[in-house]
């Protein structure tokens, strides 16, 4: 069995510590073993961080350009072969683990761009002689903490605009999907980054979080994950003055009113609440429907429903994959109980189904008769699970929408302009679509939410220079 190493100062670096990378649409399948990186590693992987930094910061944008490009090629040209990867490992269809690696390449050659792009100002000074420049600099070392939904795509949105802007980067993956972390890991150690710029450790949170959140040298940190440990990011880089950017859990709306294409709003719905087996920060789990259109949705839903085929994430035809392992199950099983025990009618799905290869494959799920104030329709599940929450007209279901902790993303299915254009306004989500599901992100533009969701600058697209850069202010007097 391969066994696949940290990457610390430009070296390879094994442990006695490994744990296996299992396919959850098979569990027999042993993807590989994965090095999980000790302590003293990841103080390690800071000091090269540290060391690397201010030489790093002034190679020069031609460099740091040639390094994102060449990475964003050799992701884009492998996508077939890291989509299977990714799929295998994290259990997505595969279109859709290939879409995936095509985002992460797409946005290395989208940052590529952005070093030549890092702009200042120059402004006339309010004292005679004076002039006033406004420059952008690498913030210093960073720590880059991701989840396993999206295991190259939010890498990638995070490590390409750290290194586009000088910053240096110790990376640690989830321990679920730590296959395409370390695949992208090697594009990188062979891209023409310098020694000690990028670092690779593999471990589990709870126990090589601690000393990266904590470390002086490590300047900020960008986190993608639960809300959970969104909290311990935001307190322990608090607590020393580092910055820091959370990308947390979502409970999205989909609205659907009664002047609505019927047959794009279930599309929406279906996409939204259950591809990628609705494991998606951006899933629209709360699907508001306006009481006259309600029967025919729901009706027309479970038609299309019925019609998905779950399976191997690998397999042809495969609509939904398995979910991602026996601890997600779990806790999707446990909230249709709740969801149930709660007085909400579970019209279709939610059991355990098997397959040919033992795999955690569930029927996704969906729930009627529900109330916004449940637990169901309240906290993140994470998983194929999707409730209706049947409202009066438009303003029952804004209030619905916005009656959450959470505020990432948020949809409407309408033909009423008048209709598209007060959501878009009073929604109190950060991302908000008109007649598209509420998943699925461009990645040349700001992506990010609101309330529970988010905290700090958004991420990706030219907004992402925000987080990744601090501002200098230089007089000079002629
Ligand atoms: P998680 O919080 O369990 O883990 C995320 C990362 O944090 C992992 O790398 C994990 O090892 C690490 N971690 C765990 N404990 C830590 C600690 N004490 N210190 C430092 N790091 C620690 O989340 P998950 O289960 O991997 O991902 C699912 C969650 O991610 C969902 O809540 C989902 O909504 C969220 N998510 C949000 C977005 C977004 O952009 N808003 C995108 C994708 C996923």
């Amino acid at each position: 069995m391969s066994v696949h190493n940290n990457f610390i100062a430009g070296e390879w670096i094994g442990s006695a510590d490994q744990i296996a990378n299992i396919n959850p649409s098979d569990t027999k399948d042993i993807i590989g073993e994965y090095a999980q990186a000790n302590r003293d590693q990841v103080e390690q992987a800071i000091e090269a961080a540290h060391i690397a930094a201010p030489d790093w910061e002034r190679s020069g944008i031609q460099q740091r350009f040639e390094c994102l490009d060449v990475i964003g090629s050799e992701v884009l040209a492998r996508k077939q072969e890291l989509g299977t990867l990714l799929s295998r490992e994290e259990g997505k269809t595969l279109a859709e683990g290939i879409g995936e690696v095509t985002r992460a390449g797409q946005i290395f050659k989208f940052f590529a761009g952005e070093t030549l792009r890092n702009a200042g100002e120059l402004l006339p000074s309010v004292r005679p002689g004076l002039s006033v420049e406004i420059s952008r600099e690498a913030v210093g070392p960073l720590a880059i903490i991701t989840p396993w939904n999206f295991p190259i795509a939010i890498p990638a949105w995070k490590i390409a605009p750290a290194l586009a802007f000088g910053n240096t980067v110790v990376f640690k993956p989830a321990e679920l999907t730590p296959g395409s972390a370390w695949a992208l890991c090697d594009i990188i150690a062979r891209s023409g980054v310098p020694e000690g710029v990028f670092n690779l450790v593999m471990g589990r949170g709870a126990e090589i979080g601690a000393p990266l959140l904590n470390d002086r040298r490590i300047r900020a940190v960008s986190f993608t994950g639960s809300t959970q440990t969104g909290r311990i990011v935001a307190e322990a880089c608090s607590a020393r003055n580092a910055r820091f950017q959370l990308e947390m859990g979502g409970k999205n709306p989909l609205i659907v009113l009664n002047d609505c294409d019927l047959e794009n709003a279930v599309n929406c719905a279906v996409n939204g609440a259950y591809f990628s087996t609705g494991q998606r920060c951006t899933a629209s789990s709360r699907l508001i429907v306006e009481a006259s259109v309600h029967d025919a949705f729901v009706a027309a839903l479970v038609r299309k429903m019925d019609g998905l085929v779950i399976g191997d994430a690998l397999a042809d035809g495969t609509d939904i994959g398995p979910v991602a392992d026996q601890s997600q199950l779990n806790k999707n099983l446990e909230y249709i109980e709740i969801g149930k025990q709660e007085g909400a009618e579970l019209l279709t799905g939610g059991d355990v189904v098997e397959r040919d290869k033992p795999g955690f494959y569930q029927k996704p799920a969906l729930f009627i008769e529900s109330d916004n104030a449940m637990r169901i329709n309240q906290e993140e599940v994470f998983g194929p699970v999707a409730s209706v929450i049947k409202v009066a007209d438009l303003d029952e279901a804004l209030h619905c929408a916005n009656d959450t902790q959470f505020g990432l993303s948020a949809g409407i299915c309408t033909s009423s302009l008048r209709s598209a254009a007060r959501f878009k306004q009073e929604s109190q989500a950060g991302m908000v679509m008109v007649n598209a599901p509420t998943a699925g992100v461009d990645y040349h533009v700001p992506f990010g939410g609101t309330k529970g969701s988010s905290f700090g600058p958004r991420e990706q697209g030219g907004y992402a220079r925000d987080f990744y850069t601090t501002v200098k202010t230089a007089y000079t007097q002629a």
